[in-house]
């Protein structure tokens, strides 16, 4: 078994406020929100980066999940930003992909 925690979180090994699950993907509460509202939706398969990822089902599946739960929770209309960092130079710090949905407040463009 490897040693990811996204992996972790995701067989509850660790703990984490979640906002959906289903066999494919889930989302749950950033532990350290850069927004008023801001959650992470990645897949159950270990993928490390988005340079390691082929399946256009399953990438295409963390967005629509990430605007329906955005719909469903009212930033929608004022909007919200999603990212996926990649590698050292993006930010990447947990290497099991993951896609970041920002909220809340006026987001600051373009990123630091
Ligand atoms: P990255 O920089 O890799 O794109 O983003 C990793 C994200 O994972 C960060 O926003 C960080 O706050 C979040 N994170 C790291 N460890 C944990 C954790 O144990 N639980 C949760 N819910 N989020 C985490
Ligand atoms: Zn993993």
């Amino acid at each position: 078994m490897n040693n990811c925690l996204f992996c972790k979180i995701i067989d509850n090994q660790i703990p984490s406020e979640k906002l959906y699950e289903d066999e494919d993907i889930i989302a749950f509460k950033d532990i350290d929100p850069q927004a008023p509202h801001h959650f992470l939706v990645i897949p159950k398969q270990h993928i490390a980066t988005i340079n390691d990822a082929k399946d256009a089902t399953l990438l295409g599946k963390l967005i629509t999940k990430a605007a329906e739960l955005s719909k469903k929770m009212g930033f929608d209309k004022n909007g919200y930003r999603l990212i996926m960092n990649c590698n050292s130079d993006g930010g990447q710090v947990v290497y099991h992909i993951h896609l970041h949905c920002l909220a809340g407040r006026k987001l600051n463009w373009p990123p630091g």
